[in-house]
């Protein structure tokens, strides 16, 4: 059985399409995986996840170390079983969260010593108890752990925490190494990081390819940078990472950052857009994004999105979700987290279609246009 292939069908300038073979399953590329912190893509049953077109989903390491705990979870049956997805689940290491989320955060060489946002008690996740987690979780797809320090920081500070990720990377890979059954089953990624230097995303680059990952992800973008700015830098980054493994650019994003960067070689993304804006009444659509809450739509007969095919715009009309949205019904936070799930994965499914076809370049600027254009609101 296949543990891990990656294996590219079409290309179209910078930009691939395939799939990742997995003995959970095919993830087809470019991939959007929905975010599932708490064991839960927010408001959707898993089933009505996958009917909305993902393959693999992203489960948070941090949240879920602190609860239930990773401890629990494996004694459940891991995380596919108790959350009941069969797909593949990736998980991220926890250096992000840990450090955006927790207090009296202490660094050293050994790891991140931290207090628990939900209650106070201190932690400690370190390379080696990182891996540990993601294998009790039962992770499909392992993330290294990694250094987060702010973009605007100087570059010396920036190098330091790039050269310490990169010792983490290590660190992670052994771990991952020595875990047995998990390394047989799995795979592990590398976290390129540098922020929007040239050269201390070639040197990170460089010292993940020297370790050998399954996968290459690009770290420390879409946290505040703008679009013009990262889209310069995944201009030489995607390019300093091997052609024949998948990337993954972490918690991007926006659709047109997405059709931007899939126009750059990223095949993987992930990020809390659909489901966090479909909670507060914004539904994403061919030509923009909308406010469900607008009191234009109160009487609207027409569905979220006229081009979606996904079963709430085939049933209800934006009326209905406008009245439940305002009413503060449950049902309306469900139903614009399963529109707006099934418009990323459209979108995904589209590009792939584009590069299989030659023709990404005419679907992107005409995503774009469509996109951006003044909607009058
Ligand atoms: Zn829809």
């Amino acid at each position: 059985m296949t543990r891990f292939a990656f294996e590219i069908a079409a290309t179209d300038g910078a930009a691939r399409t395939g799939t990742i073979t997995m003995q959970r399953g095919v993830i087809r590329t470019p991939a959007f995986m929905p975010v599932g912190t708490a064991a839960t893509v927010k408001a959707m049953k898993p089933g009505d996840v996958e009917r909305a077109g993902a393959d693999i989903i992203l489960g948070n390491t941090y949240h879920l170390m602190l609860r239930p705990g990773a401890e629990r979870v494996a004694r459940l049956g891991g995380l596919h079983g108790f959350m009941g997805w069969n797909k593949p689940i990736l998980t991220d290491s926890g250096g992000y969260q840990v450090m955006s989320l927790s207090a009296l955060t202490k660094r050293s060489e050994e790891g991140v010593a931290f207090a628990s946002h939900l209650d106070g008690t201190r932690h400690m996740i370190s390379p080696e108890r990182s891996i540990e987690i993601q294998r009790l979780l039962g992770s499909n797809i392992v993330m290294a752990f990694d250094e987060l320090v702010p973009t605007t920081s100087t570059r010396e500070v920036q190098a330091a925490a790039m050269e310490r990720s990169m010792r983490w990377a290590k660190r992670s890979r052994d771990a991952f190494d020595s875990g047995g059954d998990h390394a047989a089953n799995n795979a592990i990624f590398g976290i390129q990081q540098g922020a929007l230097d040239e050269g201390l995303r070639k040197a990170s680059a460089d010292a993940l390819i020297d370790i050998g990952f399954d996968g290459y992800a690009i770290g420390g973008l879409a946290v505040g940078e703008g679009q013009e700015a990262m889209f310069g830098c995944l201009d030489f980054a995607t390019g300093q990472l091997p052609v024949e493994r998948p990337r993954y650019l972490m918690g991007v994003g926006k659709p047109t950052d997405i059709v931007g960067a899939v126009e750059r070689g990223v095949d993987m993304f992930d990020c809390v857009m659909p489901t966090r804006s479909g909670r507060t009444g914004q539904a994403f659509t061919r030509t923009g994004p909308i406010n469900i809450r607008n009191a234009r739509f109160a009487e609207d007969q027409g569905p979220l999105d006229p081009e979606c095919a996904c079963a709430v715009c085939t049933t209800w009309s934006r009326a209905y979700v406008h009245h439940l949205v305002r009413a503060g019904e449950m049902l309306g936070a469900m139903l614009m987290t399963e529109h707006n799930i099934a418009f990323y994965e459209a979108m995904m499914a589209d590009l792939r279609a584009a590069i299989a076809e030659g023709r990404l370049a005419a679907f992107a600027n005409d995503f774009r246009a469509r996109y951006d254009a003044p909607k009058g609101e």
